[in-house]
């Protein structure tokens, strides 16, 4: 399977900090329709989101289950089904003592996205990672994901630079999906 991994925070919704609640859970515009772009071309659709706030203790795993329930909710009725999300509570400073360590799945590591390549038989190489920070790019990388796109966070601006390994840059993921760069990618031989 080719997939798409998503980062969440700045990409799928407005990067407000340690976002938990509903009503702090704001759609990136064009980010549903962009999502349902990406599925109807036969993509996989994945999350891969670290999320330290519940080590920090700022939010629990249980709200994260439930804020998670919404997104999904909200995708899946525009049409973008996501297969699973894949989060990392860890911070090696984490106040809540068992989540404080030096995991495998705190991006920039890879372990979100390798797990997600062995539970689903993803195809990385030619599978398309999209994140906002240069931290995500370089799980991309390291997972051997062949793409990596950089976005503008919250969707707003066109990145000024591309960071070391992302392969192109767009303002928000509905500009990456409208783009030359995204029907040449689909054409892509898939190993
Ligand atoms: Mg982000
Ligand atoms: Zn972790």
């Amino acid at each position: 399977m080719r997939a798409a991994f998503l980062d969440r925070d700045g990409v799928i919704n407005l990067d407000l900090g340690y976002v938990y609640r509903q009503e702090d859970f704001r759609f990136v515009p064009g980010a549903l329709q962009a999502c349902r772009v990406l599925s109807e071309s036969g993509l996989g659709l994945f999350v891969v989101t670290n999320q330290s706030g519940i080590g920090r203790g700022l939010f629990t795993e249980e709200d994260f289950r439930s804020i998670t329930r919404y997104m999904c909710d909200e995708l899946g009725r525009a049409g973008a089904p996501v297969l699973k999300v894949y989060h990392c509570p860890h911070h090696p400073e984490a106040k809540i003592a068992r989540y404080r360590v030096a995991c495998e799945c705190r991006k920039p590591k890879p372990g979100m996205i390798l797990e997600a390549a062995r539970e689903f038989g993803v195809d990385l190489a030619s599978s398309v990672l999209f994140g906002d920070s240069p931290r995500d790019i370089e799980a991309g990388s390291a997972a051997g994901v062949g793409e990596r796109v950089i976005l503008g966070r919250d969707g707003l601006e066109e990145p000024e630079t591309l960071p070391r390994g992302a392969t192109a840059g767009f303002r928000n993921l509905l500009d990456a999906v409208r783009s030359p760069w995204f029907q040449k990618f689909l054409q892509r031989p898939t190993s």
